[in-house]
């Protein structure tokens, strides 16, 4: 499956039922868009993998700072707005992970509004995906307790992928070279190489491909 269909499928798109022209971007749009935003904490995430990854997923998480993902037809900067809260350029990064497109990825930060946060300020990194037709794009937003690295955002890509597939793949799985069962967290490598040899059905007895 293409990564973009399996991240669409993690954050269960939002889809507005008019929304065809740019012309129904008024008031209304953003008011509506505003309310079909998802937000989805780590914990909803995992929700659907079994203890031993939700655990694992977790501390990885929390290494890179990362608070959790929102997808919606409007940006969140767009909702930060319409509460009238301040937002700031962050700068940019160029695709990160195996991700396959060339998506530009933006950085913004805000003030949390609540003075008792952990963090004076919220991260979150932006881009925009093309789905089916060209006029439906889809804003994914991940969010971090501090200005994420490349590093960082892989991680969130990552999690959000184990999240989509953990619905309807086992954790455990036969590999198909030699048969032996094992647990994806027993394969050799960090969480990206980890997941790409999960995906294969490969328990590592094979080479992956260059
Ligand atoms: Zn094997």
């Amino acid at each position: 499956m293409h990564w973009i269909s399996i991240l669409a499928k993690t954050l269960e798109l939002i889809t507005l039922a008019d929304k065809k022209t740019e012309a129904n971007k008024g008031k209304e749009f953003i008011e509506k868009g505003i309310k079909a935003m998802r937000f989805y904490h780590i914990g909803d995430l995992l929700k659907r993998t079994d203890k031993r990854s939700s655990g694992y997923l977790r501390s990885v998480a929390f290494n890179a700072y990362y608070l959790g993902s929102a997808a919606s037809v409007l940006s969140y900067r767009q909702l930060l707005k319409h509460k009238d809260i301040h937002y700031k350029y962050e700068g940019s990064l160029q695709r990160w992970g195996n991700a396959t497109g060339s998506y530009n990825v933006n950085l913004y930060s805000y003030r949390n509004q609540d003075k008792n946060s952990k963090h004076k300020r919220t991260y979150f990194a932006e881009y925009t995906i093309n789905t089916r037709m060209e006029s439906e794009y889809i804003t994914i937003t991940y969010f971090f307790g501090r200005k994420p690295k490349k590093k960082d955002l892989t991680t969130a890509y990552l999690i959000n992928i184990v999240s989509s597939i953990t619905e309807d793949k086992e954790t455990k799985f036969s590999c198909r070279h030699c048969g032996k069962t094992i647990h994806w967290l027993d394969l050799k490598g960090d969480l990206e190489k980890k997941l790409n040899l999960w995906q294969d059905y490969n328990c590592g007895c094979k080479k992956e491909k260059a």
